[in-house]
């Protein structure tokens, strides 16, 4: 199902939905949800504790409900998710699940535990339709937008198995979540801004993760940006800009053939005076391709003086493809390039590489 190159897909195809789940709803949903259900509205704070702060979906455990009421909650919580793969590396600390949904439709998360956070890579749709030509998710074209309920759960089952201390370290939280693995976030408005606010609302409402950790990262769909600066959630914007010229933009990340560098940034400029959140600006490193001085002196340029970060990743070359990393020499002199320019610069970890880190490496060779 692979894109001609440089088309877009906005519209998800339809398909069927997947089953409406508690982390789906506000708290004033679920307690109309509980009520429908002919349950008293406070068992929806009941069930929310029991599935945001225990973790837990298990109804025959739930032992401060009436037994007779579990079977009858236990409809609020539906299996979504049901792990196919699982890879580690570094010891552990770095675990990658490939998940099918209800529908057959396969997504990736991936958990990394630092020695001062945890960060959990999310979907937001089953495949993309932004056709990124480096991406492995971008080949594959659009499947289905994910609801907000599994968006959140691939969240829940990383608190879970930190929880259980079964992640090398001991038990622990989830810090950070950055929606980096499978889909387009914001082309997946309305679920992703439901889950982003899960996952920040304290419990019972949510997991209570800081706003400050969550980043959303986009190729820059530019009406959205500015809708999300709106939201009053101060979430960390990242922008895949990948290029600094709109000749080489309009290849790497098509979406340039609607929306032109200086739009993109200009909707990143305001995303930070609006949330006061320094933007980070995504940049993979591809050979001979957009490592060039010239273009890091140009970026330099585009974003000195700005609330932002530039975050260098090396290419994670995606099978089949004749791209890969920059020499190390030119991604040094990238670097310096960019801090002549006095802007904040640090090249990604390349963590997860052995285990097809990439998003959508590994639903890809399924
Ligand atoms: N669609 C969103 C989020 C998913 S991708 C976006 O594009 O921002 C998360 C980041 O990984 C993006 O910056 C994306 O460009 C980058 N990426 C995708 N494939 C990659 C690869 N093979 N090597 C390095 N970075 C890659």
């Amino acid at each position: 199902m692979s894109q001609p190159p440089g088309q877009l897909t906005f519209v998800a195809p339809r398909r069927a939905k997947p089953a409406r789940h508690l982390a789906d709803l506000s708290m004033a949903d679920r307690r109309a949800a509980v009520a429908e259900l002919g349950e008293k509205a406070f068992r929806a704070d009941q069930l929310s504790r029991h599935y945001f702060e225990r973790l837990t979906t298990d109804v025959s455990a739930m032992t401060d409900l009436p037994a007779g009421s579990r079977e009858k909650l236990a409809a609020l919580l539906p299996s979504l998710l049901t792990p196919v793969r699982e890879l580690t590396t570094d010891g552990g600390t770095t675990r990658k699940t490939l998940w099918r949904l209800f529908d057959g439709a396969l997504v990736e998360s991936v958990l990394m535990r630092y020695p001062d956070r945890v960060t959990m890579c999310v979907s937001s749709q089953a495949g993309c339709g932004m056709n990124c030509p480096f991406c492995a998710t971008g080949q594959a074209g659009l499947t289905r937008n994910m609801s907000t309920a599994e968006i959140v759960e691939q969240v829940v089952a990383g608190a879970r198995a930190l929880a259980a201390g079964e992640v090398p370290g001991g038990p622990g939280r989830v810090s950070n979540v950055v929606f980096m693995g499978m889909g387009e976030p914001l082309a997946n408005y309305k679920q992703v801004i439901g889950a982003v606010r899960r996952l920040v609302e304290p419990a019972p409402h949510g997991l209570g993760i800081s706003a400050r950790g969550v980043t959303v990262s986009t190729v820059g769909l530019v009406p959205a940006i500015g809708k999300l600066a709106d939201e009053g959630l101060p979430v960390t914007l990242a922008l895949s800009l990948h290029a600094p010229d709109d000749e080489l933009r309009d290849t790497l990340v098509p979406i340039n053939t609607r929306w032109k560098v200086a739009e993109v940034l200009d909707a990143a400029w305001a995303y930070a005076a609006r949330t006061k959140r320094r933007v980070s600006i995504e940049y993979a490193l591809i050979k001979d391709v957009n490592d060039h001085e010239w273009r890091a002196d140009l970026l330099g340029k585009l974003v000195k003086n700005k609330l932002v970060h530039v975050n260098l990743i090396p290419l994670n070359p995606t099978p089949g493809s004749k791209w890969t990393a920059s020499r190390p020499e030119d991604e040094r002199a990238f670097v310096r390039r960019l801090e002549f320019h006095g802007v904040p610069v640090t090249v990604r970890d390349t963590r997860g590489r052995e285990i097809d880190g990439a998003c959508g490496q590994l639903a890809a060779a399924e």
